[in-house]
Order: structure tokens, then sequence, then C-alpha cells
């Protein structure tokens, strides 16, 4: 399976290192939902079809980056740096307590 890192290009996924879930979000670090907590340490989705997941490049750059594969075929249709995305953003923005 190859991966493309937009810094370095398509590489063999042994470059790589899963990081897991990509569709997680944190609650806010003072947050008292436990139900809330629960889920985002437990509660991981399986789905059959794309899957929204974080990757390091760490056989290159290091870099963290946000891939959708496809759990049957394994086919690739994104793959963008974490830092930047709109899902990166929109976590820095709840940490930082500005409205969306
Ligand atoms: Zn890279």
């Amino acid at each position: 399976m190859l991966l493309t890192c937009p810094y370095c290009g398509p590489r063999d996924v042994s470059e790589f290192t899963y990081q897991g879930d990509g569709n997680r979000q944190r609650p806010a670090p003072n947050s008292q939902d436990m139900q809330a907590w629960n889920e985002y340490v437990y509660d991981r989705l399986n789905p059959a079809g794309d899957h929204n997941e974080i990757w390091q490049h760490s056989g290159g750059c290091r870099s963290h980056i946000r891939v959708v594969r496809n759990t049957l075929t394994h086919n690739v249709s994104s793959a963008v740096p974490v830092r930047g995305d709109a899902h990166h953003r929109s976590t820095e923005r709840r940490k930082s307590g500005a409205k969306a």
C-alpha cells in the first residue's frame, strides 16, 4: 500500500505509523463531562468504507497527515497535513474559546 505524504510524495506504508482514529473530538481540558471523556478515550468507529485516520511519516519527514482510507479496498482518497486542516482549526478554536 502506498501513502502520499504531502511533503515527500508517494511512499510505502512501511514508512508510516498509524496514529489513530481521526474522528475523535477531545473535550475541553476543564470539562467535567465524564460521558464525553469516556467516548473520547474508548469509543472508536469501525466503518466498512471510508475512514478518517491520522498517520505519521515516521520513516521520513515525521509529519502527521490526515488520511481518508477505504477500509475495504485500502484506497486512499485524501492525504493532507494535520496542522492547518479544517479539523485541526476547529479543535484549536475550541481550545482557545473562540467562536466558530
Ligand atoms: Zn513526509
